[in-house]
């Protein structure tokens, strides 16, 4: 039988593989997909989009006329920069937030992961720093891992990056001599923290971006999910010159076309474009069409609003139920997006209480998962987007289970020691 057939794990090409490869770590999160996707597990873990009450019906006849009428061009490869119409259209979408932008600048690219990736590749060597709040995104920090970058964590308050710990460790990376890259920021709606940052500290750290010439890549995908319809300009309107912004249709639509978009100054445009032909060709045709034709056909906005006013339920029943259950617990106050951030009481550990909580039938993403460093044990990051208001409060219930319990043998465990302090 051939090792082929017989799916041993033996691997002849270990001597073989790229340093870059022995970086390339599972997600904690998508390690945990094959347990929280058991029906009776309650997984506020995930940041699965709910996309139940997409007009579906609607999308498949509009499919069926884009093959119908426009076939040849949908299943056709396209430009790498993305297709002339989505890239029009897109401009609308960011128009939303008060962004001016020119669809010639538009890259499109599969997901706004795929931006991640091209950015970090144009411009991290192995050691170059990238500056990323406290706590930042997984899926950029495997992709800046992948890369061997240097991602220094910049200290957040409920206001956003505090401006005296960016400048701070600005300071101390180039006194190591270190060459510092860009600052990763997601402004709205954060994934995980579930902060956004104020107006005046927006204004604040391009000022100092610009003073320390610190290139912004701007990941933006909850910007228009503001609860009560809000939006805050982001900062490539601030100071486009200084911004690589990027957008996405998975959250304001749906993410099975995979279509995203990185925004970017001429110069670095130009690079986005080669860097993703050379990766992908060009962007799926078929994908790029279907959008346009669902922003051109129909009432996106309208879609986006009912999208504010389920997750708004969602939150809000979160919410409750953390207060109902969980009051020995601190955490955020999202107005938008999926995510809470919760600090768990002192000695309380949340990736070892992972498996428990699992026995228990309850998922999360432990806090760990979202920085470079080994730090987030007291946290964990609660998706509220997918399970229904119900579950979400059951949910919650039954992690209130796990915390207690634990909080318990923390007590126990402490009484123990002064015991044998006293010994
Ligand atoms: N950035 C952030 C902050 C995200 O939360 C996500 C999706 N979870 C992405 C980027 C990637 O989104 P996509 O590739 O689906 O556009």
């Amino acid at each position: 039988m051939s090792v082929r057939e017989k799916g041993t794990h033996l691997d002849l090409w270990q001597g073989s593989y790229a340093a870059r490869a022995h970086n390339l770590r599972e997600s904690e999160i998508r390690a945990l997909f094959s347990v929280v996707s058991r029906p009776e597990v309650v997984s506020l873990a995930g940041g699965m989009p709910n996309i139940h009450d997409l007009p579906l019906a609607k999308l498949a006849i509009s499919a069926q006329q884009l093959v119908l009428e426009h076939g040849e061009q949908a299943m056709q490869y396209g430009g790498g920069q993305g297709w002339g119409p989505l890239r029009e259209a897109i401009t609308e979408v960011m128009a939303e937030e008060g962004i001016h932008a020119n669809p010639d600048n538009v890259v499109v690219t599969t997901g706004s992961q795929q931006a991640l990736d091209l950015v970090t590749q144009l411009f991290i060597e192995p050691g170059d720093v990238i500056l990323a709040e406290s706590p930042s995104y997984v899926g950029a920090l495997g992709v800046f891992n992948a890369y061997q970058a240097d991602v220094r964590h910049i200290a957040v308050d409920e206001q956003g990056i505090i401006p005296a710990d960016f400048v701070r460790t600005v300071k101390q990376a180039r006194s190591e001599g270190k060459r510092i890259k860009y600052l990763y920021t997601i402004p709205n709606f954060h994934n995980p923290a579930g902060v956004s940052m104020s107006i005046p500290r927006r204004q604040e750290l391009v000022e100092l971006c610009r003073k320390y010439r610190v290139l912004i890549l701007e990941d933006n995908p909850y910007g228009l999910l503001g609860f009560e319809g809000q939006t805050m300009t982001p900062l490539v309107e601030l100071a486009p010159d200084l911004v690589v912004y990027l957008g996405s249709f998975s959250k304001i639509f749906a993410p099975g076309f995979r279509i995203g978009w990185a925004y970017a100054p001429p110069a670095v445009r130009d690079k986005l474009v080669v860097a993703s032909e050379s990766a992908i060709l060009s962007p799926s045709m078929v994908g790029q069409m279907a959008i346009q034709a669902y922003l051109r056909d129909y009432d996106w906005r309208g879609q986006i609003d009912s999208y504010r006013q389920m997750y708004r339920g969602r939150r809000d029943a979160m919410l409750e139920a953390l207060a109902d259950y969980l009051p020995e617990c601190r955490w955020t106050i999202p107005e938008g997006g999926f995510y809470t951030w919760l600090t768990l009481p002192e000695g309380l550990d949340s990736k070892d209480m992972l498996t428990r909580a699992v026995s228990e039938l309850v998922a999360y993403t432990p806090g760990t998962a979202f920085y470079a460093s080994d730090n987030g044990h007291q946290n964990i990051r609660l998706a509220f987007c997918y399970p229904p208001e119900d579950e979400i409060r059951e949910g919650v219930r039954r992690l209130a289970k796990v915390v207690h319990r634990e909080m318990e043998l923390v007590k126990l465990f402490a009484f123990q020691q002064k015991g044998h302090a006293h010994d």
